[in-house]
């Protein structure tokens, strides 16, 4: 039997190599002329604590995905700041994130290296091939609509450094952040809102000209890129439809909380790939692997929507300006509970149902 996935993102790379590695006949067709089209380029994050437990074991031991590690930047602290340009640092003696470079433009990218085991293994790509999701046994075309919007720009430094800081202001990144990447010679500076806005774009290199944390990272770095992405959450009940399977964002794997969405998009594709193979049940799987998480993030989400610019001040200020990881966690988990928005979820996550956003 040939299995059909539909885009080849990070979710029909993981599900293609995972048939194809077991023997099946796999083809997969993507919209645009190159893997993940939709990620051009950029630099991502992979966080490495909570639950979930250490990433580059479970992508390349648990999920079965031989990606090398020397792909995986290891960060040991990142940057908040709130609204008044307050910093707290946190740091760890284990990696908090890995920074990963993404898209199609080199090969350095998880991306392409996903690709390249994937046709190793004899999957078949077809490029430039627009498929109807119903002919698909594997549904991984990304985001079906954005409830999360971004905005980020690409740039090459002269100098190399690595960093990931976390900007909140509510005047500018709504129910978001303002980030910055930074992976050796290359940054991204984004802003992720989850209000729509057509000038996101214009905004983001507004900030970039103005705001002093932002104009002293770029002073001398080269634009490379502007893009710009939606993000679609959801918690379904089911992921399955008239037999088939649906992966990554298409099925709203994404983390509500900060738009979060490779290590699900890496989970699903194997574990739809796993329930073809041995006829376990897909719900079942994913349910068990990452449910939990996305719950979490949904429950942080409605506090996030609440936020205003004092409660970013109250939050950063009572974390100080150095914080350990572990310290960090609990700080916040016990200030989060303190917000009654918190166990408003169900009801958010229903209304947002009801409306049609999910
Ligand atoms: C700006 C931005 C920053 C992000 N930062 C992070 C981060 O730091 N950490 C993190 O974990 N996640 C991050 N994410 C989220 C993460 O990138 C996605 O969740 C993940 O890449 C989703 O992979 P996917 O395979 O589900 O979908 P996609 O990557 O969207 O892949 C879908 C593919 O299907 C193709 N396709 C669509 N329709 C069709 C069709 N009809 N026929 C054939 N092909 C089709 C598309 O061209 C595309 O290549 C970010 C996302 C954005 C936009």
């Amino acid at each position: 039997m040939d299995i059909k996935v539909i885009g080849a993102g990070l979710s029909g790379l993981s599900a293609a190599f995972t048939l194809a590695k077991s023997g099946f006949e796999v083809t997969v067709y993507e919209l645009g002329r190159k893997p993940s089209s939709r990620i051009i380029t950029g630099i991502q994050g992979f966080k490495n604590f909570g639950k979930r437990g250490k990433i580059l074991w479970k992508i390349r031991k648990d999920l079965k995905l031989p990606i090398s590690s020397k792909y995986f930047l290891p960060l040991k602290r990142g940057t908040l700041l709130s609204p008044s340009f307050r910093e707290c640092e946190i740091y760890s003696r284990e990696p908090i994130f890995y920074l990963v470079k993404r898209g199609f433009l080199s090969e350095d990218t998880i991306d392409m290296q996903l690709y390249f085991l994937a046709r190793d293994a004899g999957a078949k790509f077809i490029f430039n091939k627009r498929m109807e999701e119903r002919e698909g046994n594997i549904v991984a075309s990304g985001p079906r609509k954005g409830v999360l919007w971004a905005s980020v720009m690409h740039f090459e430094n002269e100098e190399e450094g690595n960093e990931a800081l976390l900007y909140y202001n509510n005047n500018y990144a709504e129910g978001g952040y303002i980030w910055v990447f930074r992976y050796q010679n290359l940054m991204d500076i984004g802003i992720l809102t989850s209000k729509r806005d057509k000038f996101l774009p214009q905004k983001l290199r507004k900030l970039i000209s103005r705001l002093k944390p932002l104009k002293e990272r770029t002073g001398r770095a080269k634009l490379i890129l502007h893009t710009h992405g939606i993000g679609f959450y959801d918690i379904p009940s089911s992921a399955r439809r008239d037999g088939r399977c649906y992966v990554g964002e298409a099925a709203g794997f994404l983390n509500a909380s900060k738009g979060e969405g490779m290590y699900y998009a890496l989970a699903s594709g194997c574990l739809a790939a796993k329930s073809i193979i041995t006829g376990e049940d897909y719900d079942k799987l994913w349910k068990k692997e990452f449910k939990e998480e996305l719950v979490e993030g949904f429950k942080k989400r409605t506090v996030w929507e609440r936020m205003k610019n004092k409660d970013y001040e109250e939050m950063i200020g009572m974390l100080g300006s150095r914080i350990s990881l572990e310290e960090y966690r609990e700080k916040v988990r016990k200030w989060m509970k303190s917000k009654p928005a918190v166990l408003l979820y169900p009801f958010f996550l229903m209304k947002w149902k009801l409306l049609g956003k999910l």
